[in-house]
């Protein structure tokens, strides 16, 4: 049970419903959505290039090393669910960790995920198909002059984020999200305060 992986490290959820809360985020390498990222204009962060295989005994190793005690993971990416297996969450699973995931929803959720996140990066009919299930939150990214968006899947959370100037929160997109929220109150604003807060 392999994955390639940019990074590993224990921080604290910066954005959504679990902002603050201590977490394993496992970086997977790579995103097949870029192409519809690159299409919607969509600025990526993520460096692609690298990456280390790892085993899940090598991740259970870092994570006794780095974050013993904590049992919460968070899947993110690149796209995680282009490599990570029903396997691999069963196994973690079976060692006691809750497992959140963030996801562009290009692919189907798997089975025994505890926090399903979709930042949505491809076509809503796409999303449509992968999620018959209300997911514990939507994440849009926006940016001035963009519309409210339009989801075709329900959530527990609705959430609008402005788009950052890469470390930098921007200041008009921000402002802008502010008022898509306040004109559409089933909206919320998500900030992701890890870039205020300084940390990864
Ligand atoms: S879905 Fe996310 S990780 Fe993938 S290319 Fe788009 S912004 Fe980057």
């Amino acid at each position: 049970m392999n994955l390639k992986l940019s990074e590993i490290f224990y921080s604290v959820q910066g954005e959504g419903a679990r902002v603050g809360t201590p977490t394993i985020f496992i970086r997977t390498t790579g995103c097949k959505a870029k192409m519809a990222c690159f299409a919607m204009g969509i600025k990526c962060d993520t460096e692609f290039e690298s990456g280390k295989d790892y085993n899940v005994e090598d991740i259970l190793k870092w994570i006794n090393a780095n974050a013993k005690g904590c049992k919460e993971i968070t899947w993110t990416g690149g796209e995680p669910l282009d490599q990570l297996t029903d396997e691999i969450v069963t196994y973690f699973k079976s060692k006691g960790f809750y497992q959140a995931i963030e996801t562009s929803g290009l692919h189907k959720p798997l089975h025994g995920l505890d926090f399903i996140c979709v930042s949505p990066k491809v076509a809503e009919h796409v999303i449509e198909k992968n999620f018959n299930i209300t997911v514990d939150e939507l994440r849009y990214v926006r940016h001035e002059g963009q519309d409210v968006p339009n989801p075709s899947i329900k959530a527990k959370h609705y959430w609008i984020s402005p788009h950052s100037d890469g470390f930098t929160i921007n200041d008009k997109n921000l402002k802008h999200c502010i008022k898509l929220c306040l004109d559409n109150p089933k909206w919320k604003l998500s900030v992701q305060n890890h870039k205020l807060w300084n940390i990864l």
